[in-house]
């Protein structure tokens, strides 16, 4: 077999996995096996760069950054829905379609789920395109980020037509979306609200490797072109089915309002056993032919119609507004409630977000209020009934004080929630910032849980982090349920963390907004702890995507005395709060300040090792050629635009040897 056999081999077999694993849940081998098969493709492909396809499944895993979307018109345009709500209103509907044309109407029932919409564009069976809603006429062409979407073939499978769009809706399934929030929790960032918003967020961001990183969807519903070789609409769901496309299988042909009203009322209750979410029902028209005489109106099909579900909603009554403080100090507000059961779950506690929320709807305890559970997936307030307030309500006053240690809350200018700024005394902070500090992804450290943690600091045996380091075998084995042998486990397992790499100790240290990737990209910037220590403001936003926030965080971290002394403790106790000798020996300052653009295929180094090469050595890789660019450097099929675009600039253009032996 020649190697070009080889590699398209590969993909075959890999584009073949990646569609039993994702569109039929249904994987034939392991996990394992089939990263194996990925890295050989990855290898194969970085060596013999003259084979690149643009839709290998070896670039699922995104890379390419996008500063500003281009803007692209929709071949067909994007119409939005019109909204029924009742029997009443379908039944009026199908009086206006039987007045337009004649003979037997059947219809399509599908889901309505609750996402980003995506026109994607197919050429040859090629992904050509992917291209946003946008206001309908036009939108931003998202195609580098979509191409992370493993549900999204980029080739498709038997039969296809030769060039159509196919419409779809990008979702964000609720397992994905809580596990994003339990991280992003970790690292002290505020949770996404709902599924929905983040799913659309995630198209227009920058860097594609972040979205490879979200586990989205793409479910599809609609296919427009010419010479399509179906009739009908259930029938081209299941010729996208067939192309490879995922299509839920609820889809539904009916003859009868009282069929479409059938499976509404079916699925108003089951969607909430669906992985995703749903907000209505869309029923369309079957026939091709009589949506085509039916038309659209000057926003909506004529030939199809939503049909939306009610928020599920129920009264009941708040006994209690309690206050929580987090690992960061932020305190948020919990209504507790008489429980209730809404959307197929007794509820008992509903968030009620912050001060602001409390006072705008007037929310008191001993009221009788409205509860709902819609986009989000914590059940919210939504109203009160006032008829029912009890005659001696009084207004809520938000408390001035933390609920833990007494001190007075603060509320920064911008920020909605008010902070407890007892850093270091107030017991759910110390707890929560330990409980961080040992978590999976950042010290790791066996033999040592959340509970353990909250025993040690009740006990009065650790304050901080760094006291873990000092805790001997008579400390810890009186405690609860500690018997040796754990004891053992716990302190080998907190000797053991002191090889944990620098970037991971520094997200360990929880730092307000730092997360696993800020603190990779400081550890690298700066090095040393000291370093950052040190460093000033505009020395730190002048550091790749790192912002005021950041910025401000870091230096008011390390402003504390009392931080200063437990790094000082750390580094006595031998945990590594620099770069170690080995990372370091493969970066070198030759190319400081340089911002240089990487573009086409090259032969002795990969793409993303060559990226790796720039900034180990100093420079910063940019995604976007400007005045600003020190070195273009040019690979094979490199685009004209980006050539004639460095030449008027007069930005140097160099081959991959040039670049190579800047460095040597
Ligand atoms: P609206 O934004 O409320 O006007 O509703 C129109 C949007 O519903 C479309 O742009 C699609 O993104 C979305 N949608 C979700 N599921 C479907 C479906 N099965 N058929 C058509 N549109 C759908
Ligand atoms: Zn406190």
């Amino acid at each position: 077999m020649s190697i070009e056999q080889k590699i398209q081999s590969l993909r075959d077999e890999l584009r073949e996995h990646n569609y039993n694993y994702y569109i039929l849940d249904n994987p034939t081998i392991s996990d394992y096996e089939f990263d194996m098969k990925l890295k050989e493709l990855q290898d194969l492909e970085a060596k013999y760069p003259e084979f690149y396809d643009a839709n290998s499944p070896s670039l699922r895993v995104g890379g390419e950054v996008t500063k500003n979307f281009k803007t692209v018109v929709h071949e067909h345009r994007m119409y939005s829905l019109d909204n029924s709500y009742s029997k009443e209103d379908l039944l009026d509907w199908e009086k206006r379609i039987k007045k337009m044309i004649d003979g037997d109407v059947s219809y399509t029932c599908e889901l309505k789920y609750d996402g980003a919409s995506i026109s994607l564009t197919y050429e040859n069976g090629q992904l050509l395109r992917a291209v946003t809603r946008g206001d309908g006429t036009q939108g931003d062409d998202v195609t580098a980020n979509i191409k992370t979407i493993k549900t999204v073939p980029l080739q498709l499978k038997g039969d296809f037509p030769q060039k159509f769009d196919i419409r779809g809706e990008i979702v964000l399934p609720f397992e994905g979306f809580n596990k994003m929030n339990e991280e992003r929790v970790e690292a002290g960032e505020e949770p996404y609200r709902n599924p929905r918003n983040t799913a659309s967020g995630s198209l227009k961001l920058q860097d594609s490797a972040e979205v490879a990183k979200r586990p989205l969807e793409c479910l599809l519903y609609s296919i427009k072109g010419r010479k399509l070789g179906f009739s009908t609409q259930f029938e081209s769901l299941e010729k996208a089915r067939q192309m490879g496309f995922k299509v839920p299988e609820a889809a539904k042909l009916a003859t009868s309002v009282d069929e479409v009203l059938e499976f509404i009322r079916y699925w108003d209750t089951h969607r909430h056993d669906l992985p995703y979410e749903t907000d209505g029902v869309v029923v369309k028209v079957n026939n091709l032919q009589q949506q085509e005489e039916l038309g659209y109106t000057a926003k909506a099909p004529r030939w199809a119609m939503a049909y939306k579900f009610k928020a599920e909603q129920v009264s009941t009554r708040l006994n209690e507004i309690t206050y929580q403080v987090g690992r960061t100090g932020a305190i948020t507000p919990v209504a507790n409630l008489e429980p209730v059961e809404l959307a197929g779950t007794t509820v008992k506690r509903a968030s009620l977000h912050n001060a602001d929320q409390i006072e705008k709807l007037d929310i008191r305890e001993g009221d009788e209020v409205y509860v709902e559970k819609g986009g989000e997936i914590i059940p919210k307030i939504i109203a009160v009934d006032l008829s029912k307030r009890p005659a001696h309500s009084v207004p809520t006053i938000y408390i001035t004080h933390c609920p833990e240690c007494q001190t007075k809350l603060v509320r920064q200018e911008g920020d909605a929630k008010h902070y407890c700024p007892n850093y270091n005394g107030c017991n759910p902070q110390i707890i929560g910032r330990i409980q961080h500090f040992i978590s999976r992804k950042a010290m790791d450290i066996d033999g040592l849980g959340g509970e353990t943690v909250a025993l040690l600091v009740n006990a009065g045996l650790i304050t901080t982090y760094a006291d873990l380091y000092t805790l001997t075998r008579e400390d810890v084995l009186p405690l609860e349920r500690m018997a040796e042998k754990s004891a053992d486990n716990l302190l080998s397992g907190i000797e053991a963390s002191k090889q944990i790499p620098f970037e991971r100790v520094l997200f360990a240290l929880g730092i307000r907004y730092v997360g696993e990737t800020v603190a990779k990209k400081l550890a690298k910037h700066y090095k040393t702890i000291d370093a950052l220590a040190e460093a000033s403001v505009e020395d730190l936003i002048s550091v790749d995507e790192i912002g005021d926030r950041i910025a401000e965080s870091v230096i008011e971290f390390f402003s504390s005395e009392a931080n200063r002394h437990i790094i000082d403790k750390l580094k006595t106790h031998g945990l590594q709060l620099e770069l170690s000798a080995e990372t370091l020996a493969n970066q070198t300052e030759k190319l400081k300040g340089l911002s240089i653009v990487v573009s086409g295929v090259f032969e002795t180094v990969s793409r993303t090792e060559l990226k790796k090469l720039i900034e180990d050595n100093g420079a910063k890789v940019s995604s976007s050629i400007s005045s600003k660019t020190n070195y273009l450097v040019a690979g094979a099929n490199m685009g004209p635009s980006k050539r004639a675009k460095a030449e008027t600039l007069g930005v140097s253009i160099i081959s991959e040897t040039d670049f190579l032996n800047l460095l040597s």
